[in-house]
């Protein structure tokens, strides 16, 4: 932790910060400048709040140089986390795109999607069975029936299955159906649920929260790993912001800030990061070329009346010409598709 001194400080201050310091249990290191005095406290423990420092007379700025992650950081793992499963590998050189409808809807949906998308070279069949909606009164989901219709979709055109698991409750049921548990925006910070996956032995994609830093982000990937489930990948699915011509904001900068901080696979999502379908395809190619791992499209034939999310999803057509275009820019950038 560095902390920058205010210039007309007094030696009675500073004298006070430090023994504070020293209380806090930090090794401390003056560093005396004509103009400025910037102490240096070696011993940071990640949990430590740093406003403890921040509220002492005489401190201009305090700024923590450790991470408070420790297994999800690239100082603890310096190799990209590859995540096998079956014949897929999400965060190598390959880069994979999951596609499917945001819900299961019926049987004849699901097969005719993952038909679709299979035929377009997507490797894994999305569709969520347990949906949280924003409002009580929308369709909810299918529940078990919806699983294991998404299950034999995926298995008779060869993907496997990403769905999302919303409470403590679904993980055994969703378990013996997935191949990856997906953990929505909205439950990202739903610590006792993280930390049950955290125990799963299937991989999980956590979405980054409504209002998430990449750090926040980066602590709720920390419950999963510290519970012993290594096999983490983060989804950047657009943040809240004041802007509305758009659903959410695409951050795509988080995909190149996520892969210098952290060892994890990411996934880019930008159908929920839009909401429109005519802007999914051009964030598509521009997460791939920030290098994200992996995409997450909605797709659906009937778009119009599709039970959820019908404006974002991409039709058939759109889909084929979305995967010819990034396929084209993995090449530039040495990736495969
Ligand atoms: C979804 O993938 O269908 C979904 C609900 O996403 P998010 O949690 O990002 O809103
Ligand atoms: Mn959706």
């Amino acid at each position: 932790m560095v902390i920058v001194l205010e210039k007309n400080i007094t030696e009675k201050q500073v004298d006070n910060i430090v023994k504070h310091l020293e209380d806090f249990g930090f090794a401390v290191h003056k560093s005396q400048g004509v103009e400025q005095t910037i102490i240096g406290a070696i011993g940071v423990k990640p949990d430590f709040d740093i406003r403890k420092v921040k509220i002492l007379e005489g401190v201009a700025e305090v700024y923590r140089i450790t991470e408070p992650f420790k297994l999800a950081s690239r100082s603890f793992k310096k190799d990209d986390t590859q995540i096998k499963i079956k014949n897929v590998v999400i965060g190598g050189n390959e880069v994979v795109v999951m596609a499917g409808p945001c819900s299961v809807e019926s049987e004849e949906q699901i097969f005719t999607i993952a038909e679709i998308v299979s035929n377009s070279g997507a490797k894994i069949l999305r569709g969520g069975a347990f949906k949280p909606r924003t409002s009580p009164y929308s369709f909810q989901g299918m529940g078990e029936d919806g699983l294991k219709l998404l299950r034999k979709a995926a298995d008779k055109f060869n993907l496997l299955v990403i769905t999302e698991v919303m409470e403590i409750s679904q993980i055994q049921l969703i378990e013996k159906y997935t191949d990856i548990f997906q953990i929505g925006a909205r439950n990202m910070q739903n610590f006792s649920l993280l930390r049950e996956v955290g125990k799963a032995s299937k991989p999980v994609m956590l979405k980054r929260g409504l209002a998430a830093t990449v750090e926040d982000w980066l602590m709720s990937a920390e419950y999963i790993l510290s519970n012993g489930n290594m096999n983490v990948m983060l989804c950047e699915r657009g943040i809240r912001t004041f802007e509305t011509y758009t659903r959410n904001t695409f951050d795509l900068s988080a995909i190149p800030v996520v892969h210098k901080r952290s060892h994890l696979p990411v996934v880019a999502d930008p159908s929920h990061a839009t909401g429109l379908r005519d802007k999914v395809l051009p964030m598509a190619r521009a997460a791939i070329a920030a290098g994200a791992d992996a995409l997450m499209v909605e797709v659906h034939h009937d778009p119009e009346h599709a039970y959820s999310d019908g404006p974002q999803a991409l039709l058939p057509d759109q889909f084929a010409e979305m995967m010819r275009q990034v396929k084209l820019i993995a090449d530039v950038i040495g990736r495969k598709m």
